[in-house]
């Protein structure tokens, strides 16, 4: 008796850890809305069949879902985030940018659409940078940001930027957040905050939501 309890005991304890984590049950009804209103978010962004009906009538959330669910959604939204995100750190990493390499990946309906990194306008030469006066290195005026460059490569090509979701290594700059706004970005995403969070306020104050990332 003594070994087979012992065998049992040692079977059962990775089973259980491993495949059936405890639940929390901590969650309030408020977060559940919160959940439920960013799984909407996620649905309207992956649903490749969007309709007004989907857009307008908000569904009402209800309160019948278990910690486990909720942590199935989590999970699954974040696992999104972070391969968007690891995917704007890979664009970063092609900038010439000596100060701040910086990346952008737009997304919709669960796909990359277009991606960026900041660089000097096609037929400029690479370098971003200049010396000044007091020897220091400061970017060139003309050097297009990350996510400008992710949106031009759209306006270029014709593919739409309505409701879709931004994802960039740094918070926006002032300059970038009015064309994110009127390219229709439906939410920002971003991994380091930028030392001026003027943009990501002027996002807030145009009902973008904007959240950080992290990794
Ligand atoms: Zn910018």
């Amino acid at each position: 008796m003594k070994n087979t309890y012992k065998i049992m005991a040692n079977f059962d304890v990775p089973v259980v850890c491993n495949d059936y984590p405890q639940p929390t049950f901590d969650v309030s009804p408020t977060d559940v809305k919160i959940i439920l209103d960013k799984q909407q978010q996620m649905h309207e962004l992956c649903s490749s069949e969007m309709t007004p009906v989907v857009c307008n009538d908000y569904p009402q959330p209800t309160f019948d879902v278990s910690p486990t669910d909720v942590k199935i959604i989590l999970d699954k939204q974040q696992q999104m985030h972070e391969f968007f995100m690891t995917c704007a750190i890979a664009a970063a990493k092609l900038s010439k940018a000596q100060r701040k390499k910086v990346g952008a990946i737009l997304a919709k309906a669960g796909r990359i659409i277009s991606t960026g990194y900041n660089g000097q306008p096609s037929g400029f030469d690479n370098c971003c940078e200049y010396t000044a006066e007091d020897g220091s290195l400061k970017t060139k005026p003309t050097v297009i940001h990350a996510e400008m460059n992710a949106i031009l490569f759209c306006a270029k090509y014709g593919i739409p930027t309505e409701d879709t979701a931004l994802y960039i290594t740094l918070s926006p700059c002032n300059n970038c957040v009015t064309s994110i706004i009127q390219s229709g970005i439906k939410h920002v995403y971003y991994l380091e905050e930028y030392r001026d969070t003027t943009g990501v306020n002027f996002l807030r104050q145009a009902g973008i939501p904007v959240d950080q990332i992290k990794l």
